[in-house]
């Protein structure tokens, strides 16, 4: 709000968003508040948000990503935190919040820590192996979909251990491009909602991190059930498991990715979650961020997400 102030004030005619998702994100606030009246929480849709439609256009803006993860540069959303009331929720979805030019350089990339290489480059991968499984994946986003899992999972330990190698950064950074599209064109499933519940609590999680801890027990839920074989199978081979045959094949691929990326042992106890906060995280998951549970490949209860967060417990 300070800096859709201050945009205000100066007269700026555009915003340049420079930085990872968080950057990028803010921008498209900073974007919208510029020329729209009120508080940014009045325009943010789901949990306390008021969910009003931007009245004016936003100003135009030019994305810089500096990370390969959110793919934010290709997309009309940005997410907002509210300190407050811990939420964690996407704001926008207005065709007017899609950057004007975006800029995908790998070169900005390099200087990425390992760990965090790993963590954005997850989240690029989910946004991918959400949207595949979702109710509303379809032919074009399939096809991103397809080619982001095979560069990230392919790509992405090789730039955890050699961050210089500037093949595979612009291997990964084009996953998590087109990862962005496949979030446009389907939708990410409750995982998103699940990890944005536990970040709006303890904000020191890095949203990669907190997906990647919840991430085996979420899939083995809808494996266990059933859901679409013949789409994790698919995935087990794109990510290299060329003999896959079972759905449950998918699983070891993601575990072997986990741990040739170093983020296999990751805990929640880490980052301060406690075993009694499970079912408050359930809660928050699908006041703030229900409507991703549509995109669930089968129906998820509430009881459903407790089970997955304590079978990722460590
Ligand atoms: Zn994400």
């Amino acid at each position: 709000m300070k800096a859709a102030a201050f945009a205000q004030d100066k007269g700026c005619d555009f915003v340049v968003m420079l930085g990872g998702g968080s950057v990028m994100d803010a921008g498209k606030a900073v974007a919208a508040m510029a020329t729209n009246e009120g508080d940014l929480w009045d325009y943010v849709n789901g949990g306390t948000g008021k969910g009003k439609p931007l009245a004016k256009a936003p100003l135009p803006t030019v994305a810089v990503t500096t990370t390969a993860g959110t793919g934010s540069e290709v997309d009309a959303w940005g997410v907002v935190s509210n300190p407050e009331t811990n939420e964690k929720i996407g704001f926008g979805g207005d065709d007017r919040l899609f950057p004007t030019l975006s800029i995908v350089d790998p070169e900005l990339m390099l200087t990425v820590p390992p760990a965090y290489t790993a963590y954005q480059g997850f989240d690029a991968f989910f946004h991918s192996t959400e949207v595949y499984i979702g109710n509303f994946s379809n032919e074009f986003s399939d096809m991103v979909a397809e080619k982001a899992i095979e560069s990230v999972a392919k790509y992405l330990p090789v730039a955890v251990k050699d961050g210089k190698n500037l093949e595979a950064r612009s291997k990964v950074a084009l996953g998590n491009t087109l990862s962005g599209y496949a979030m446009v064109y389907g939708c990410t499933t409750s995982e998103h909602s699940i990890e944005h519940a536990m970040s709006a609590y303890h904000h020191n999680l890095p949203h990669g991190a907190g997906l990647i801890m919840i991430s085996l027990a979420f899939y083995e839920h809808f494996i266990k059930k059933g859901a679409c074989p013949e789409r994790f199978v698919k995935m087990a081979k794109l990510m290299g498991k060329e003999d896959a045959e079972k759905a449950e094949d998918f699983l070891k691929a993601l575990k072997k990715l986990q741990y040739d990326c170093g983020v296999a042992d990751l805990k929640m106890s880490d980052y301060g979650i406690k075993k009694e906060e499970l079912e408050k995280i359930a809660v928050n998951a699908r006041e703030t961020m229900g409507g991703l549970f549509a995109s669930d490949p089968l129906p998820l209860t509430d009881a459903d997400v407790v089970e997955i967060l304590k079978n990722s417990y460590k």
